[in-house]
């Protein structure tokens, strides 16, 4: 079964779609999927904007699950940052998550979402800073099964043309490093969907996901990103093919064990 395991619910505070509808949307889909809500610890411009309850999300969750046959995986998407790798790895650990995304949605403590997180810097001065913080938020976690959407910040940054995409070639010695980082914590790179529209965004991607698999990473996880039932399952055709021109192996969790899809 293929599995898309990177969608948000009703706790994060960027969606409001309901647990019932994704189930609802992953089992006419036929889709196993993971709902990730958002977690980011000290969030730059509202520290507690992707903060909630997550014992009401994990009985909620629980009760869902409890009278469900289809595959629904209970997930998280953390936000890394290097001062919260201790409060992140602690919450990993407080419930019994089937698969938890590590995530950069801040570099030097600025959103990336922020066009000020850009300003007064070039592009190759913002791409060092979020490859070497990548590299030491991977490091300094430990407790993560897959790295989300390495290319998030092209969805925001002010770049057009032809530079609107990260290339592997804009930093091959960082990119090294980073990638290199995630293969000895045995970390899976994310194929996020949501930009996959884009013929360059896609090439841009594949130089990226075939230098990994180069230097010896060998799975990847695939993600719509859902913030709407609409979303869940974008586009992870294309995903897939792209993973199978990388050589990498899609993969997903289970009880925080990985599990290769079977796929026809
Ligand atoms: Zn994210
Ligand atoms: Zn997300």
């Amino acid at each position: 079964m293929l599995f898309d395991i990177h969608n948000h619910c009703q706790y994060s505070c960027d969606s409001r779609m309901k647990l019932e509808e994704a189930l609802a949307m992953a089992r006419s889909l036929g889709l196993g999927i993971a709902v990730t809500e958002h977690w980011d610890y000290d969030y730059p411009t509202n520290p507690t904007a992707f903060i909630f309850d997550l014992k009401d999300y994990a009985r909620r969750f629980a009760a869902l699950r409890a009278r469900e046959v289809h595959p629904f995986l209970f997930g998280l998407e953390i936000g890394m940052q290097p001062h919260i790798a201790d409060e992140n790895d602690a919450v990993a650990a407080s419930q019994p998550f089937d698969v938890v995304l590590g995530a950069m949605h801040c570099i030097g403590r600025r959103d990336l979402y922020e066009p000020s997180c850009y300003e007064g810097r070039t592009r190759k001065e913002i791409i060092a800073e979020f490859l070497r913080e990548a590299a030491e938020c991977v490091a300094k976690h430990d407790n993560f099964d897959s790295f989300a959407h390495v290319d998030y910040m092209c969805r925001y940054w002010p770049y057009k043309g032809e530079e609107a995409q990260l290339y592997y070639e804009d930093e091959p010695d960082l990119f090294d490093m980073l990638l290199k980082t995630l293969i000895a914590n045995d970390k899976p790179m994310e194929i996020n969907t949501r930009r996959l529209d884009d013929e360059e965004a896609r090439r841009a991607l594949l130089g990226i996901y075939k230098r990994y698999r180069a230097l010896g990473g060998r799975y990847c996880t695939l993600g719509s990103d859902a913030h709407y039932k609409e979303h869940i399952g974008r586009r992870l055709d294309i995903a897939l093919a792209l993973a199978k021109e990388a050589g990498l192996t899609p993969v997903y969790f289970k009880k925080r064990k990985m599990q290769v899809m079977e796929l026809e």
